[in-house]
């Protein structure tokens, strides 16, 4: 057996590790009962201990050492010397960070979140803001053992997505914030209430249930190799590409609330199940090294593929020209009058709001750019935690002309920073960026896309997709993606010019 070989046998070792810990995460969060929660917390606190021993050992070390010195046959490979080289950053960045701080933040998380939910319940800031400066004074502690040159939150964000910072992030929101409260003014002036409120009658579970597994397939989810289910918050996990589990939730009057969060989900289920076999656990070639979390290169370029299928498709003309059908024969009583434009413009409808969650794609960035502001100054301590509420009215006004009336709709909305997780917020908006991106460079390669999507013929976009992103897994960065199909790097233009094409056609903007 060859060096490389040993290695990848190794990190296979993990893969499994992590893998099982995803099995219980996904069955704690979509079958598991109450009473199940204490032990789980357990297994998975054991299992992380154990995966982490694994991975940053003398053993990893070693073959390391003895693969990078395997040149020939990285030479031969083209994803391995990537992998190699990915998985040396990976073992020095997790060998940085204490096993005792890991243990620390992983015992405060469960406290810190059930008092998150108690005060976003009674809306009472005060009574969690104890567990968010602890929870803050750990992830600064992280931040430091990471390490950083400019700014603490440039040390977390390595975490979700390598290569960023705050200073370019800082630039990308400064040219997309600018884009979009000049557009969501000339939105605000013709927006007008829809004439009639379709969300105010009852759509049965049973028949929602089946249209998201549908919608789900239309755009190639493959259950051979995936299951949907439902769950409170919906989520994507994968144990590898052969079986890629989606969920999404149902309420009884907000239709779009399943229909979209399917598509959604299911555009993180196609990365998965579309990333090459050869990049696989069963496949154990050397390739697979790299891949070991399995999936997207990033936390953004994978809600790329979610906010792609979701919106760009999901939220488009053709789609619901083509596919409202579906929808008035599932509930004729409830959309009796009403046509697939009327459901277009209801799906879409675009004005300042409290809750991130509910936002449509124009208002969405502003809420996660205020996020990310916050945390930024939250771990440089230029904001102290007791003034967290203040400072995120300010900017609702500020960026929104709203001013939230409770925390429970202002600072406490979010379970992110509760459960120890920092400079996670921006990935959504890096996701948005990359969808228009790519969708504009798809448009580029392919002039006949847009007749095939008004078709309702997604399979030559899904092949190209594959080609370019997918079938990569992690071997190369979203940058590196993004400037082999359009020539430049992560940008804010494309998305600013979808939303201009968009809005002025639903709006009538001139
Ligand atoms: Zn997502």
């Amino acid at each position: 057996m060859t060096a490389v070989q040993a290695l990848a046998e190794h990190i296979a070792e993990y893969n499994d590790l992590l893998n099982t810990m995803n099995i219980l995460r996904w069955d704690m969060r979509t079958k598991m009962p109450p009473g199940g929660a204490n032990t789980r917390g357990m297994q998975l606190a054991t299992l992380t201990r154990h995966a982490k021993r694994h991975f940053v050992s003398d053993k990893t070390a070693k073959l390391l050492d003895a693969a990078e010195s395997e040149t020939a046959l990285v030479d031969a490979d083209p994803y391995a010397a990537r992998a190699i080289a990915q998985t040396r950053a990976a073992y020095e960045l997790q060998k940085r960070i204490p096993a005792a701080l890991v243990g620390k933040l992983a015992e405060l998380g469960p406290a810190s979140e059930a008092a998150w939910a108690s005060a976003k319940a009674a809306s009472d800031f005060a009574t969690f803001q104890p567990y968010l400066e602890q929870m803050l004074a750990l992830n600064i502690q992280l931040a430091d053992a990471i390490g950083f040159s400019d700014q603490p939150f440039d040390a977390l964000v390595q975490q979700f997505e390598p290569g960023m910072t705050a200073a370019r992030l800082g630039a990308l929101f400064g040219e997309l914030r600018a884009g979009l409260l000049t557009l969501l003014a000339r939105i605000t002036a013709k927006d007008e209430p829809l004439p009639r409120d379709l969300w105010a009658q009852e759509y049965a579970l049973g028949a929602q249930r089946q249209l998201c597994h549908e919608f789900a397939a239309l755009i190639g989810f493959d259950y051979a190799r995936g299951r949907l289910d439902s769950a409170p918050h919906p989520f994507e996990v994968s144990f590898t590409r052969e079986d890629v589990r989606i969920t999404t939730r149902y309420d009884l009057h907000y239709l779009p609330m399943s229909l979209f969060a399917a598509l959604h989900e299911a555009g993180h289920g196609l990365y998965e199940q579309n990333v090459s076999p050869r990049l696989t656990r069963s496949a154990l070639t050397t390739d697979f090294i790299g891949q070991y979390a399995v999936g997207g290169t990033s936390y953004g370029a994978h809600e790329f593929s979610s906010r792609l299928w979701e919106n760009q498709i999901g939220r488009s003309r053709e789609f619901w020209a083509l596919h409202f059908g579906r929808l008035r024969r599932a509930f004729p009583a409830q959309l009796k009058g009403i046509d697939a434009a009327l459901f277009h413009r209801a799906v879409n409808r675009a004005r300042p709001s409290l809750i991130r969650v509910e936002a449509d794609e124009v208002t969405y960035n502003l809420h996660i750019m205020l996020r990310a502001e916050i945390e930024m100054a939250l771990l440089d301590q230029s904001l102290a935690v007791a003034d967290l509420p203040e400072a995120w009215n300010a900017k609702m006004q500020d960026y929104l002309d709203l001013t939230p009336p409770d925390d429970a709709r202002g600072a406490l909305q979010d379970v992110h920073w509760s459960a120890g997780t920092f400079a996670n917020f921006p990935c959504y908006t890096i996701g948005n960026l990359m969808a228009a991106q790519v969708f504009a460079a798809a448009h580029t390669a392919m002039p006949d896309l847009p007749n095939s999507l008004a078709r309702g013929e997604y399979g030559e976009l899904r092949d190209w997709l594959t080609r370019e992103i997918y079938q990569h897994g992690r071997a190369y960065s979203s940058d590196e993606l993004l400037t082999r199909i359009s020539g430049e790097s992560l940008s804010t233009a494309p998305l600013l010019r979808y939303l201009e094409s968009k809005y002025s056609a639903l709006y009538g903007l001139n």
